[in-house]
């Protein structure tokens, strides 16, 4: 059974995955590669032939968001990024306002690019920082220095760029207390100068990467998860002191204006489409996963056949259920009942009012004015709330 889909007029998001990076971080299990640069011209040709093929399964929605992700966009160079931009403007209503992320690592990045960037029309830039700590940056195998990373946000401010997000992962091995809160307050004293938007990460350790191999060979000794919890209790504090909103559970904004509108979509379980070797979307209730390898999204593309490897129709209960598990992360907004009801045809109450009743009577959900989200509480212990609604 397909679930109801989104509602007909509701803005779309447009994902670009670049598969490419210098270097694989060894915590990282992402759909990237090291070494195959070399096939940048040629994938840049076919992701505009993708996006040139499958711009009409927006079937005339106008997209909000457009997000560089990978990998390392930031290999590609202004003119790469400008074509790609350039074709999803002239083969989608993009909206006006339009958030253009771009992900980038900090070194590398050097004041002509950023400049590039900037006038192809990428508004929003996602750098990642990891940390400031000289030992971390070694141990999470980063190939930047801490410097790398203040200077790319101070060039990034200085040519135009008002919205810029740092990534940081918490809980590496080796870690204090310490040396995070230095790391926070460090990005903090920047103010103006300095990001209006963190995501901060806790690092999981994921099968098939080098460090699960080097957990496995008992060489790599993880936090426990109390001391990680703490990292995180940290983070909403030093945070808070500084007026800046929690507003999901690993994101941080100075200012409403600041969220990511391009996640924002994702937590509402809305519609985007995915472009790229290894991109996933979701389009009226389907997920479809492209071709993972570089080289075979571009010979399918040049082959004249769509890339995709997996296409996964959502039935209604887990639609619902994933409804709540993304929308519960919004720790603002949370979960708006209208939308629920438009999304999938039946009342939020109708579906999930036995549970929701229990949570809020444990302390762990509240209602809002138009629907409902995590407590304090509920928001440390999310992950087993969110099992109430799966
Ligand atoms: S730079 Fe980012 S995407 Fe590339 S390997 Fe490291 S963590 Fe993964």
């Amino acid at each position: 059974m397909i679930v109801a889909p989104a509602g007909a007029d509701d803005p779309i998001g447009i994902y670009i995955h670049v598969p490419f990076c210098a270097h694989i971080c060894p915590y990282c299990d992402f759909t990237t590669y090291a070494g195959k640069e070399s096939l940048i011209p040629a994938y840049v040709d076919a992701l505009i032939t993708e996006i040139e093929r499958r711009a009409g399964e927006a079937r005339g929605r106008s997209a909000a968001t457009i997000y560089l992700g990978g990998g390392t966009p930031s290999l590609l160079a202004p003119e790469q990024i400008a074509r790609i931009l350039a074709t999803i403007q002239s083969r989608l209503t993009v909206l006006p306002d339009a958030e253009v992320t771009m992900e980038a690592n900090p070194n590398g990045l050097n004041r002509d690019h950023l400049e590039g960037y900037l006038s192809a029309g990428v508004n929003r830039l996602s750098i990642g920082a990891q940390t400031l700590d000289r030992r971390g940056l070694r141990t999470l195998g980063r190939q930047h220095e801490s410097t790398d990373v203040l200077a790319a946000v101070a060039m990034a401010r200085e040519v135009g760029f008002e919205r810029i997000n740092l990534d940081f992962i918490f809980g590496w091995p080796g870690q204090t207390r310490e040396s995070w809160q230095r790391d926070l307050q460090q990005i903090v004293a920047l103010g103006d100068a300095g990001p209006d938007h963190l995501s901060l990460y806790s690092l999981i350790i994921e099968p098939g990467t080098p460090y699960a191999d080097a957990q496995a060979r008992g060489i790599l000794h993880m936090p426990d998860d109390d001391f990680t919890a703490d990292l995180y209790e940290d983070a909403i504090r030093i945070l808070a002191d500084v007026g800046w909103t929690h507003y999901e559970i690993a994101n941080w904004s100075r200012s409403a204006e600041g969220y990511s509108r391009h996640n924002a979509i994702y937590w509402q379980h809305g519609d985007y489409l995915g472009l790229g070797a290894g991109a996933f979307g979701t389009m009226d209730g389907a997920r479809v996963m492209n071709q993972l390898l570089p080289e075979r999204y571009i010979s399918e593309i040049n082959a004249d056949l769509l890339p995709q490897s997996n296409t996964e129709v959502l039935d209604e209960e887990t639609a619902r259920g994933e409804t709540m598990m993304l929308g519960l992360r919004l720790l603002v907004d949370g979960i708006d009942a209208e939308a629920f009801r438009r999304r999938h045809g039946v009342a939020l109450d109708a579906c999930f009012g036995e549970q929701i009743m229990r949570m809020t009577g444990l302390g762990m959900m509240e209602s809002t004015p138009t629907g409902v989200r995590l407590t304090t509480r509920g928001m440390m212990l999310a992950n087993s709330v969110v099992t109430e609604f799966l």
